[in-house]
């Protein structure tokens, strides 16, 4: 059955073809959107052919790829190829209110992870849809827009096992990708310090609709009185508070890595991006042990091997990077022989798999169908988020000393729904996160008549750890996603304490002023506990558990790792992997930036590297280097 996301996608993509007439456009400049409708301007398609030859390899276009790839071309003398599994980015992922439509298309891998048995048991099937961007961009052009950074302690704990990325490293380099359009920042010196303006990545907070105003200072109000206190922003000084969040999103546009990176270096000739192209395997000498190219299955179902004289840089992802490195022998020996492959190094690749699972909470507030008038002035919003979001960050009491006393336990995200969304609820519940009938009916009826604050939340710091395994040797097979949530029990006693603690929304003044309750969900497997109690909960959380698609860790950093501390695969030469999969432990907030932040770092390890080698064989080539040298911490 086609999905509605599929049909949205070939409605915007028809839209687009008919850009040229005039009635079509006006239409679109009335909505703010024809820029992100009409605008081509992405990097042109480069044919590959066998035996092609470059410097550098970039294996994969997203928050991380494109980053590498286009700093790395910043070198004239630097022949890079980027290589893509996905072509441009259609309208739908440009148009930040159009974030919702692209999951379960074309321009998502569509990966469905499992849950352990007995875990999950909303989600018939007992697995999530586990979307990643496949598309230029990758997943920076389809994930949601929140722009969050973590706290000074997720990156000295890495620094701890991988040195060179504590805070004072890392900061430079959000820095260096950032532009902030948000001056109120810059007013306050204790936000200012932390950021910049001349950075590719737009990041801004549009400003609220009128008629939703009131609802953002109301729900920030709630949390205050919480004891989450109001801050000016969420990746300020303070490692607990509540605030409208940023988002990667400036003039109408998603600011993906795609939009801000690959755009602009789009005429550079030393830069060649290969679209519909996938990496299937890197070509090892196994005597040297050396990485010398990849192999690529084409759109044409042809494979071809093209070469790179100095690095191959996989940023596949984290699921994408550990199946390829797995697909040429990297990985556990135990693993790999059982699949008939031949273990080139023996690594914990695809182990240490992690992520920001989320719990979703609903708080119904006031009752009135009226709220459902600001669902429809606000749909139109599309060039920006039509709905008021509030995020923020909160620790809670418990006797364990994990996470350390610098890191919150838990981030939120509260969108608000006025009455009457809930065909739109029924869509997102069913598809996005493949709960229940039951489930998604009962959420519905909370909202049929009442506005509803939809509540994200998100355990920052598991303990639980799953892996990404390959099916088969066939690189055409997906690869297995084992979720692992709450094998370690700590975090579902964490998990519970942090939804009773939540459900305290409702005892705010605003809540009890409309008489506010937690609406009775109908949950599989918690149908005979005592409604409310701590058991309730428990199970509450056990078995609606999600995920907000913040994998990371498959590929981590650190001696026991896979890559150490400047990305380079240990035992194998010319082979970095520079994505999300090299997190070691998951940062305090969400990933986009983090991972920008790494491609980043990366590229200026990569130009050290060789500008400094090469230096000994021609010093008049690379004499004019020596500024990017020292910009390396
Ligand atoms: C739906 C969704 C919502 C999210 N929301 C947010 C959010 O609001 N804020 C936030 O900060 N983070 C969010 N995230 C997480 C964040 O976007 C990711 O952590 C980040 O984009 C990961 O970057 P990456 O470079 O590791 O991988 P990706 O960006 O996924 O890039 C991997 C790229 O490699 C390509 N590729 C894969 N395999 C191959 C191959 N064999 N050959 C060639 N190319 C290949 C893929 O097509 C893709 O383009 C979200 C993620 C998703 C999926």
């Amino acid at each position: 059955m086609i999905s509605i996301n599929v049909i949205i996608n070939e409605f915007f993509k028809a839209l687009q073809s008919m850009g040229s007439s005039s009635m079509v456009q006006w239409f679109f400049r009335a909505l703010t959107l024809s820029q992100a409708l009409l605008q081509s301007g992405w990097p042109t398609n480069y044919q590959l052919t066998d035996g092609d030859r470059f410097d550098f390899i970039v294996v994969g276009s997203g928050s991380a790829g494109s980053v590498v790839a286009a700093r790395l071309s910043e070198i004239p003398e630097f022949n890079v190829l980027l290589v893509e599994t996905g072509g441009d980015p259609p309208p739908t992922s440009v148009i930040p209110g159009l974030f919702t439509t692209l999951q379960g298309t074309e321009y998502d891998w569509n990966y469905k992870a499992r849950f352990d048995e007995g875990v999950g048991l909303a989600h018939p099937g007992g697995f999530l849809p586990y979307s990643r961007g496949k598309v230029l961009g990758g997943s920076s052009s389809t994930n949601y827009l929140i722009y969050s950074r973590g706290v000074p302690e997720d990156y000295d704990k890495w620094n701890r096992i991988a040195p060179g990325w504590g805070w004072d490293s890392v900061l430079h380099y959000f820095k260096k990708l950032e532009g902030m359009t948000d001056t109120t920042l810059f007013k306050n010196p204790r936000t200012a310090y932390l950021h910049s303006t001349d950075g590719p990545v737009k990041v801004s907070r549009p400003g609220t609709m009128a008629s939703t105003a009131a609802i953002d200072d109301i729900r920030l109000d709630c949390y205050e009185e919480m004891g989450i206190k109001r801050v000016l922003e969420i990746n300020g000084p303070e490692i607990v508070g509540a605030a409208r969040p940023h988002f990667t999103l400036y003039n109408g546009r998603r600011s993906s890595t795609a939009e801000a990176y690959l755009r602009p270096a789009k005429d550079r000739p030393n830069l060649k991006v290969a679209k519909f192209s996938t990496v299937t395997k890197i070509l090892i000498d196994p005597h040297t042990l050396q990485a010398f190219g990849v192999q690529v299955s084409m759109n044409n179902k042809k494979t071809i091997n093209v070469f790179a004289s100095k690095e191959v840089i996989v940023s596949a992802g984290t699921i994408n990077s550990p199946k390829i490195l797995l697909q040429s022998g990297i990985g556990p020996q135990e693993d790999l022989s059982k699949l008939g492959i031949k273990t080139v190094a023996d690594l914990p690749v695809g182990k240490n798999f992690h992520d920001h699972q989320a719990i979703q909470l609903i708080y119904k507030g006031k009752q009135g169908i009226e709220t459902a008038a600001q669902n429809i002035v606000a749909a139109p919003q599309l060039d920006t988020l039509p709905v008021p979001v509030q995020s923020g960050f909160f620790r809670i009491n418990t006797t364990s000393d994990y996470p350390s006393v610098s890191q919150p336990h838990f981030q939120f995200f509260n969108t608000y729904i006025g009455a009457a969304a809930w065909p739109l609820l029924m869509v997102v519940c069913k598809t996005v996160a493949n709960f229940d009938e039951k489930l998604c009916n009962s959420q519905a009826n909370a909202n049929a008549f009442n506005e509803i604050d939809n509540v994200l939340l998100i355990m920052l710091h598991p303990l639980s750890r799953g892996q990404v395994r390959l099916a088969s040797a066939d690189p055409s097979d997906d690869p297995v996603i084992d979720l692992g949530y709450y094998r370690d029990p700590y975090d579902l006693d964490v998990a519970a304490e942090g939804v009773k603690y939540m459900n305290t929304l409702i005892n705010t003044k605003y809540f009890r002023n409309v008489k506010g309750s937690v609406p009775r969900l109908s949950v599989p497997g918690c149908e005979d506990l005592d409604w409310g109690s701590h058991q309730y909960w428990r199970c509450y959380a056990k078995n609606t558990v999600a995920s907000i698609l913040h994998a990371v860790g498959t590929c981590s950093m650190g001696p026991n790792g896979v890559v150490d501390e400047r990305l380079r695969v240990h035992n194998i030469g010319g082979l970095r992997v520079v994505d999300a999969s090299v997190i070691p432990f998951i940062p305090s907030g969400n990933t986009n930036a983090p991972v920008m932040m790494i491609g980043e770092k990366a590229a200026d390890m990569i130009k050290a590297d060789y500008i400094k080698r090469s230096k000994a064989y021609d010093n008049q080539i690379f004499a004019t280097f020596d500024d990017i040298l020292g910009v390396e911490r």
